[in-house]
């Protein structure tokens, strides 16, 4: 299962699936749900903890921890999933919208190499 042959739909189902076989949806509301994806976003950012930005190449560079991180932002898509399956989100429509407005409030004029 590869990125180029899926689609975020596919995701959601699978997603989806998991919870309904484990019945818990019931568990699933926003708060819940929104806690769940920051705390993995935490677990993600203690792997590089103090590291600075050649250690972090390091890290991604090695097997273990590249591994590491990559379960992690998978916890982090899996919770974002649930969250957009819950609330009845597109996340295709919410990504494009949102980028439209990434654009209209950073215009590459200003920002460009810039923060
Ligand atoms: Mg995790």
């Amino acid at each position: 299962m590869i990125d180029k042959d899926n689609t975020i739909n596919s995701l959601k189902n699978i997603v989806q699936d998991f919870v309904d076989e484990r019945e818990w949806s019931q568990f699933h509301n926003a708060k819940n749900l929104s806690m769940a994806l920051a705390i993995e976003a935490s677990e993600l950012m203690d792997i590089f903890k103090w590291d600075t930005p050649k250690s972090c190449e390091q890290k991604m560079s090695n097997k273990e921890s590249r591994q590491d991180a990559i379960d992690e932002l998978a916890d982090i898509i899996i919770y974002a999933i649930a969250f957009a399956n819950k609330n009845n989100i597109d996340i295709s429509k919410a990504v494009s919208k949102k980028m439209i407005k990434n654009r209209i409030k950073y215009p590459t004029d200003k920002f460009k190499g810039n923060f």
